[in-house]
């Protein structure tokens, strides 16, 4: 099969198909063989993996990942592309494609299915409309997976890998570094791409931790501080989270918890570092489990 990572066999196979691009997909089919080696060698993909490529487009990069892994699943949402991907992957016998929507299958389920809960890689050129739940998804459903190299917008790999100090500091980085170490592999610009993203790409590579860095008593609680923090980027953190609605945290406990950790009461929640907010953390949900044993203690006397 020719390589569809040259441009006039991406153009051969769009035309063969009549081919109509859907914008509300975030359909950015790539078309540069450089780019595509370079997602393949960061992403250090071995005979012995098991890959999962999240929206696979025409197949470019999915020819790639078949040459190069064990075994690869490929999900694509549009149904009008599953034509073009039986010719395009049809040399290749460890591929599977499945016509969904990644946002509603049990990724977790099928690697225990497809991998025997063993972990996987995930590589994939994502749609951008959807970055941050498909990255959050897999983290945060315990998906078993040993890295992610990824091409996002390049405004959202910053984000990933930044730390406090800078605009570009937030939920996302936090998250993401709380579940793996980030390493922007190189910046792709928009002619890579067909048709032209309106925006600047960068590869990132997430490595998942093998343990979290910060112990957290209570990991919902901190990234729900984490949330109103920077919901309310503007406000010290005393006013964003005692006035965050889902909290029910009282202004007098987060001045005790930033005493305690030795930071001034008018701090914002940019300023702080992840060990920092799994440390607020553990504290607010210490002083939570303090008031419960007291009010018990009231009502058993
Ligand atoms: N991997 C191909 C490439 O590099 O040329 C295509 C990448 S394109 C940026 C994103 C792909 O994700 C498209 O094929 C699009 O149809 C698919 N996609 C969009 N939303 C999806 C979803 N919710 N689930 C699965 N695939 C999706």
């Amino acid at each position: 099969m020719a390589d569809l990572g040259k441009p006039q066999n991406t153009i051969a196979i769009l035309q063969k198909y009549h081919f109509i691009f859907q914008k509300k997909f975030g359909q950015n089919f790539l078309i540069d063989t450089r780019v595509l080696d370079k997602i393949i060698e960061a992403s250090k993909i071995t005979k012995d993996d098991f890959v999962l490529e999240i929206g696979p487009g025409i197949g470019t990069m999915t020819q790639y990942l078949c040459e190069n892994a064990r075994a690869v699943i490929a999900v694509e949402i549009d149904k009008y592309l599953m034509p073009v991907l039986e010719e395009t992957l049809c040399e290749y016998h460890n591929v599977e494609v499945i016509n969904e929507d990644i946002l509603k299958l049990d990724i977790k389920r099928l690697v225990e299915e497809k991998n025997n809960g063993k972990p996987i890689k995930v590589v994939a050129n994502l749609p951008y409309y959807i970055t941050t739940p498909i990255i959050m998804g897999l983290f945060e459903n315990q998906v078993p997976i040993e890295s992610i190299t990824i091409m996002v917008q390049k405004e959202v790999a910053d984000r990933m890998q930044v730390g406090p100090g800078t605009k570009e500091y937030g939920a996302l980085s936090l998250a993401v570094q709380y579940y793996a170490k980030p390493e922007i592999i190189t910046k792709v610009p928009p002619n890579c791409f067909m048709p032209r993203p309106k925006v600047g790409s960068a590869v990132i590579r997430l490595i998942r931790h093998q343990k979290v860095p910060v112990q957290v008593k209570d990991e919902k609680l901190m990234f729900a501080l984490i949330r109103a923090s920077f919901n309310q980027r503007r406000k010290t953190l005393v006013n964003g989270l005692s006035n965050a609605s889902d909290l029910f945290i009282e202004k007098e406990q987060v001045i005790q918890a930033l005493a305690k950790l030795g930071l001034n009461f008018n701090v914002r929640g940019e300023a702080l570092t992840l060990e920092q907010f799994a440390n607020l953390s553990n504290l607010l949900t210490s002083f939570s489990e303090l008031s419960t044993t007291e009010m018990e203690n009231k009502y058993t006397l």
